[in-house]
């Protein structure tokens, strides 16, 4: 199965089981926005839950907030959104199409570093034991010419976005002979920016109505509570404040099922440290938040860091964790060094002094800050894709299994009574009540237990309880797991902790420590 099939599979999968269903959907959808059904919302829900916890209960100098969506529009002044949060666009005239200008040229620089790649694999095919990958690509003659190639339109492209030269893009992309994927012409218009916040009008009547924007990120709702949650919460410098909400782009290229959506949802954690320590607080929440990634046990090699190179204006350091999608290696979180930029700017556009005193140095101070910045429903989609599985049985059968991380499934345990009579119906929701307050539960009690098993397995039902006629002898159930497969008896006392040892967020939490 290619990546690419495998992705359409994941989508298809995604609908046809309650996870995410396109927007109103009765109405033909609505471009680039989902609704999450029955099972996106509880694994959306505890992939929240693992992220809160990781940074307010793991963490005793983090604490969470809850801040508006509508904020004043100084605030976005203040921000750098009104001037700068802006995509460079370009049409192809034939297809109408539009498209990133500076997203078609990584595409043309990933394609780059593929026919490297195949270059690569190719040496290594011929030359067997005997070859050395680094002697290869500096001295291969093929791999010299792209690789060159590559790198000037990189550095090209870098310069180009740094300068907001875009003249200078529209020509690279001509260089390259970048073709649109619709038309397969080269029939570009100028690029132009783009403002991607959504406005709309605040006030019951029109006339006097303000425009305000809705938030593009929901870091600004930290920054401008940052003395109100210092001061009633007593906090010391370094100190982080945490939130999660949702967030709005008019992202024009918008694709990749929930990669890219216009209205999606944000988790960021603002970390407030000493002026002239924040480079050192960086790389300790860069290594924070691959160790919180790699903890769901998805195979260090799927992740990686992606260091810019292009800094945003507001940034001293930046880099991306980026995961292994069925379409390539993409950015799942951003960690910045913002430095005192959106507490200076907030100081300016209000006219408030925000400043910490600090009982350490007796010096008082904006502080410099570090922010955590990842997508909820990106980490959806990395959790989907990494669990799907299309395994062939011993028995010739097959399965569709999510092997979603146990602490992340939607479906705790599901308990199936093996046949709807003999009394074993009522002891099946005996279990089920006993277990409902703490995790999710299905109860299901039609069809073969085999094809239970595999509505269970699609849906990433770490656990399936059976209760036979020895439950009602000994109390004792079977219990089957997902990954595996295995069989185990275990008396029905017992289930809470079997759960909470395998399934609780708390041993997901403690690898973190
Ligand atoms: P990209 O380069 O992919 O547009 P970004 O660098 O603009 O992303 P940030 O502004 O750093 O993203 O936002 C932080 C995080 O929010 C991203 O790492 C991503 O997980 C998530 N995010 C940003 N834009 C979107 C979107 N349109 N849809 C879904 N998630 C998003």
């Amino acid at each position: 199965m290619t990546q690419e099939e495998l992705f359409k599979k994941l989508i298809a999968h995604s609908k046809e089981y309650g996870f995410i269903f396109p927007s109103s959907e009765i109405y033909d959808g609505l471009s680039a926005v989902y609704d999450y059904g029955q099972l996106g919302v509880e694994l959306k829900n505890n992939i929240k839950r693992y992220w809160w916890d990781a940074m307010t209960r793991v963490n005793d100098n983090i604490v969470g907030i809850d801040a508006a969506i509508f904020m004043h529009p100084r605030t976005w002044e203040a921000s750098g959104h009104v001037g700068a949060f802006n995509d460079p666009l370009i049409d192809n005239k034939d297809s109408k199409k539009r498209y990133r200008a500076d997203v078609l040229l990584e595409d043309w620089i990933a394609k780059q570093d593929e026919k490297i790649e195949k270059e690569i694999e190719k040496g290594r095919k011929r030359f067997k034991d005997s070859f050395d990958e680094a002697q290869f690509r500096a001295t291969n003659a093929r791999v010299l010419e792209i690789t060159a190639k590559r790198n000037e339109v990189h550095e090209r492209m870098t310069e180009a976005l740094n300068a907001n030269d875009l003249e200078g893009l529209r020509q690279i992309i001509l260089d390259c002979e970048i073709v649109c994927p619709i038309s397969g012409t080269r029939n570009w218009t100028e690029v132009r920016q783009f403002n991607l916040m959504f406005d709309t009008k605040i006030g019951s009547v029109a006339e006097g109505a303000n425009t305000i924007y809705l938030r593009p990120e929901t870091a600004q709702g930290i920054f401008v509570n940052f003395l109100n949650v210092q001061k009633t919460g007593r906090m010391k410098i370094p100190f982080g404040i945490a939130q999660i909400g949702k967030a709005f782009r008019n992202e024009i290229v918008a694709r990749q099922f929930i990669f890219r959506m216009r209205e999606f949802e944000q988790m960021e954690m603002q970390f407030f440290v000493r002026p002239g320590e924040e480079l050192k607080w960086y790389e300790k929440w860069k290594a924070t938040r691959m160790s919180w990634h790699r903890a769901l046990g998805f195979g260090d090699d799927n992740y990686r860091f992606h260091d810019h190179e292009k800094l945003a204006h507001y940034a001293n350091a930046a880099a991306d964790v980026e995961f292994r999608f069925p379409f390539g290696f993409k950015e799942v979180e951003g960690i910045h060094s913002r430095t005192d930029f959106d507490l200076r700017r907030h100081e300016e556009f209000s006219g408030k002094k925000i400043r910490y005193y600090d009982p350490e140095t007796g010096e008082s101070y904006i502080p410099y800050v570090i922010e955590t910045s990842i997508g909820v429903d990106r980490m959806v989609l990395q959790v989907l894709s990494a669990a799907y599985k299309e395994e062939k049985l011993e028995n010739g059968e097959e399965r569709t299994v999510l092997s979603i991380p146990a602490p992340l499934a939607p479906v705790k345990a599901a308990v199936l009574p093996l046949v709807k009579k003999d009394g074993l119906p009522e002891i099946a929701h005996r279990i089920k009540d006993m277990l409902k307050y703490d995790y999710n539960i299905q109860y299901d009690e039609k069809d073969s237990i085999g094809k239970r098993y595999r509505r269970q397995d699609a849906i990433g039902t770490p656990f399936c309880i059976t209760v036979d006629h020895q439950t009602a002898e000994d109390g004792t159930v079977t219990v089957r797991e997902r990954d595996t497969m295995e069989q185990v008896r275990v008396h029905m006392d017992d289930l809470h902790t079997m759960i909470e040892r395998n399934a609780g967020l708390r041993g997901l939490l403690d690898k973190l420590q």
